[in-house]
């Protein structure tokens, strides 16, 4: 008989494939997806399927990647630049990244996206299929570059048990209208026995899109689609808790702290993270510091902004637009309000190790998150799981991520408000120790006990229970 399998299908596989000097690179991915699958799609047949990241030049390379990955228990699914360009760069990343984050005027609805998006999507689902599953495998489909697969697999045996996880928001269905394809993307999803999202707005946008485009009545956070009841729930998902809080307690990390502190003396440093991004309200950020600067001339040369913005999609017009004035308003800021002893941004466009990441969390005074819409943020549990020795520090965090739903112990803002940003900043710094630690407390005890391992085995349990129940009603 048969045993079953886990089946992961994302757009990316848990590594990376770089080739230097002839020679190829397979480096695993650190992401915490990565960590938390990890004990799922290593064991016995099970399997992770996704682009690997990288386009063979040969057949031959092909052959060789793929059976180096094999032995990983990875299936790739090779991509060419001109898939890679109109499925992942252009449906993906410019009609429903925009879409999911509220930005309609940034979408590009080109057919030639969707023709695309269309047949990567069965080359997924081809990829999957070649694998032999069946009704005893559980299927987990992640993230907005894949919603048309859940119900491609569907058609192919309606036996099927199928997952699915969008890690990006889902907007209002006034929004989520406006796609030329969005009957088509909603049915794709519908193929799943399972629809998850971090939040529950995500979960009841995408119900009400549901109700209000294909005029199918949610019942108890569920959809009836012909034979099936289709659920749509709410995961919030968690980091990999203790490998951050291992790392802030390293010798390695301590000694970079230490190097921090000394550079900065007694400065307060405001800690920033994130990719290059138009959702992440970067903006917003610098404007509020300068109005701090100006609102509050006695906190000059006693604070710090350590901003470090990740590189991103900055061949895409908007992309480099935003990191032009992110330069522009970093070096106005610097020049105008700086002087000799002190410089009021420290401004990096890189990515650092994480070794160097959770000294930058261990060392901050504030965390400040002013995305204008997020689907969860990791980079705030990241923090406050790096405070888990001092307890200190105050979170600065944005009602539109989704974390803000379920840390409530942080100063939330409203990011489109200047003034909002500015206050809560003040705030943080006059915070009495006392406070920050018993905020900090309930933080961490969140954070620890929603982890990402806790996150996948809660999904599985509950794919697995509405699988019974849909056995039983049968
Ligand atoms: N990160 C990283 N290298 C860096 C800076 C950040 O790998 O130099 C990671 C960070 O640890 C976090 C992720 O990037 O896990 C950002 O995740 P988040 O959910 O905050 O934002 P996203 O980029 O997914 O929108």
């Amino acid at each position: 008989m048969q045993t079953k399998r886990t089946i992961i299908i994302s757009n990316r596989l848990p590594i990376r494939i770089e080739k230097q000097d002839g020679k190829l690179l397979f480096i695993p991915s650190e992401g915490g997806l990565a960590t938390g699958l990890g004990s799922y799609y290593k064991k016995g047949g099970s399997i992770w399927v996704g682009w690997p990241g990288y386009i063979p030049e040969t057949t031959e390379e092909e052959q060789l990647i793929r059976e180096e990955l094999a032995r990983h228990n990875l299936i790739p699914v090779f991509l060419s630049a001109q898939e890679l360009e109109d499925y992942y760069e252009g449906f993906s990343n410019e009609i429903l990244w925009p879409i999911c984050h509220y930005r309609l005027s940034y979408a590009v609805f080109d057919k030639s996206y969707w023709a695309a998006y269309q047949q990567v999507n069965q080359k997924f689902c081809d990829a999957t299929l070649a694998q032999h599953i069946t009704e005893k495998d559980e299927i987990w489909v992640h993230d907005y570059q894949l919603m048309l697969l859940p119900q491609l697999l569907r058609q192919q045996n309606n036996y099927l048990t199928i997952g699915y996880f969008q890690h990006i928001p889902f907007p209002a269905d006034e929004i989520f209208r406006c796609i030329p394809w969005r009957n088509e993307l909603l049915k794709g999803l519908l193929g799943a026995d399972l629809i998850a999202f971090h939040t529950y707005h995500d979960a009841q946008h995408f119900l009400n899109s549901c109700l209000n485009i294909l005029h199918l009545s949610p019942k108890n956070n569920s959809v009836r689609c012909r034979d099936r009841r289709v659920h749509v729930e709410v995961f919030p998902m968690g980091i990999d808790f203790e490998k951050f809080e291992q790392l802030s307690k390293s010798a390695d990390v301590l000694s970079r702290v230490q190097a921090l502190q000394e550079q900065y003396q007694n400065r307060k440093i405001i800690l920033s993270i994130d990719r290059l991004d138009y959702s992440k309200g970067i903006l917003e950020r610098l404007a509020a510091y300068e109005n701090l600067l100006q609102t509050y001339p006695e906190l000059r040369n006693r604070v710090v902004l350590y901003m470090l913005v990740v590189p991103s999609r900055d061949n895409v017009a908007q992309y480099k637009l935003l990191r032009d004035e992110i330069d522009r308003m970093v070096g106005h800021i610097n020049a105008v309000y700086g002087s000799d002893e002190w410089i009021p941004i420290t401004y990096f466009y890189n990515s650092l190790s994480i070794e160097d990441l959770s000294a930058l969390y261990v060392a901050a005074d504030i965390c400040l998150v002013t995305s204008l819409r997020d689907g969860m943020n990791l980079v705030c549990k990241e923090y406050i799981a790096s405070k888990s020795q001092q307890q200190d520090g105050v979170l600065i965090l944005s009602e539109f991520a989704g974390a803000a739903k379920e840390l409530p112990e942080t100063i939330q803002i409203n990011p489109y408000s200047i003034d909002d940003i500015t206050e809560a900043i003040h705030l943080a710094l006059y915070m009495p120790r006392r406070e920050q630690q018993q905020r900090m407390k309930s933080n961490i005890t969140l954070v620890k006990k929603f982890n990402i391992s806790h996150w996948v085995k809660l999904f599985f349990n509950r794919l697995h229970e509405i699988k019974r129940e849909q056995k039983a009603h049968a």
